[in-house]
């Protein structure tokens, strides 16, 4: 099997796994105790909030162990909201967020708040000068992705915290896609909340953090007891965040190294595939992206279809986010870059890793060669 849907989810890296697996028998305590054998979970998962501060140039106090990225994104969103509900009910997003945001944002406007959602350029940039257009007295809170899950595209995120900042207003960003793959500085970016999910860095599934600049302060979204200073109730889920800790540890060190190498990777893949294939669209930015991210739209074909030939050959790859796959009314995003129809629908997602080989990438180019010809053939 050859993956190449690394945006979904990846592997779980070797070190996490082994830094996870004693959190599971050996030192299965409940940090809430207070005996050693609990102060000594409660400690471990302390020292992951430092190396997760570090990682941001945030403070350990700032750091909140979530279930993901959507938790996070819902937190950071309905607790603001709910928060500063006195000084205002509008918030500002964009056409191309996660449904992790989209579909917060509806239910916020369900709720009585107003929503204002930017659009895009062809490329997947929003407008800071729509931006500024659309900032009132009563807006809350901006909340604008780092980098797009289904293009790549990294927005202009000091700029926004600039124009967030000098107009008073909570900035959020999901960093699901960017974190890890992209520096990421909270103070000169002038970012106030950031979401993240470990296993879209090789941690593992169901752990996240939600980043939450000192003065501000969201509602409680979990009631219950005092864990993360009684804001998001419930045990900590210790395995998860030993192994996030780990996976932050690995990836900080392979960063710069692991980048250069999958962009090339990636680089090499769309060379062949603009050269070789005719008819053949980049979308989303061809610079300020993602570098494992490759998102191009074939003429003439459907990009399910695509897909379903490359799972035969053993390749996986995507149509769109994992969360849209399998739905056949297209893509938010792609729509919102003003695509047309045909570029919409022979859409295909490939996302890399350092895992990923250059023997995997010419595999994968002789097959997805062969089978748009296929395709375009029965057209
Ligand atoms: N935000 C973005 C940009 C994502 O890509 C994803 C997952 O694909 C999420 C949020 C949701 O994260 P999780 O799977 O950890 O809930």
């Amino acid at each position: 099997m050859i993956y190449l849907d690394n945006a979904a989810t990846t592997s779980v890296h070797p070190k996490v796994l082994k830094a996870m697996l004693p959190y599971f028998d050996k030192k299965y305590s409940n940090p809430s105790g207070i005996y050693e054998f609990a102060t000594a979970g409660k400690n471990a998962i302390n020292e992951v909030r430092e190396v997760i501060a570090k990682s941001i140039n945030a403070k350990p106090s700032e750091i909140y162990f979530t279930s993901g990225g959507t938790e996070s994104d819902n937190w950071a969103l309905i607790g603001m909201a709910r928060a500063m509900s006195d000084k205002g009910k509008h918030i500002i997003t964009s056409k191309i967020e996660h449904h992790a945001v989209i579909n917060t944002c509806l239910y916020l406007e369900k709720m009585g708040y107003d929503v204002t959602y930017l659009d895009v350029d062809e490329e997947g940039f929003i407008s800071l000068r729509q931006l500024e257009r659309e900032i009132r007295k009563d807006t809350i809170l901006i909340s604008i992705m780092f980098a797009n899950n289904e293009v790549g595209t990294i927005e202009p995120i000091k700029k926004i915290g600039e124009l967030a900042r000098r107009n008073n207003i909570c900035f959020h960003t999901d960093a699901v896609q960017a974190y890890l793959h992209t520096d990421i500085d909270v103070e000169k970016m002038n970012i106030d909340m950031l979401s993240a999910s470990a296993h879209k860095f090789r941690g593992a599934k169901g752990t996240g953090f939600l980043y939450i600049r000192d003065n501000f302060v969201p509602d409680i979204f979990m009631h219950g007891g005092k864990q993360e200073k009684g804001r998001r109730a419930g045990t900590e889920n210790v395995p998860g965040i030993i192994g996030m800790g780990e996976a932050v540890k690995v990836g900080i060190a392979d960063m710069q190294k692991s980048n250069v190498y999958v962009r090339n990777m990636r680089d090499y893949l769309l060379y062949r595939i603009e050269h070789e294939i005719p008819d053949v669209y980049l979308n989303g930015a061809r610079h300020m992206r993602l570098p494992g991210n490759l998102n191009v739209s074939f003429s003439n074909i459907e990009g399910e279809s695509l897909l379903i030939m490359l799972d035969m050959d053993g390749i996986c790859t995507s149509s769109g986010s994992a969360c849209t796959a399998g739905v056949s009314n297209g893509s938010h995003v792609l729509k919102a870059m003003g695509l047309d129809k045909e570029r919409l629908k022979g859409a295909l997602r490939i996302t890399l890793d350092a895992e990923n080989t250059m023997e995997e990438m010419d595999y994968v180019i002789w097959r997805i060669k062969k089978n748009v010809a296929t395709l375009r053939d029965k057209e």
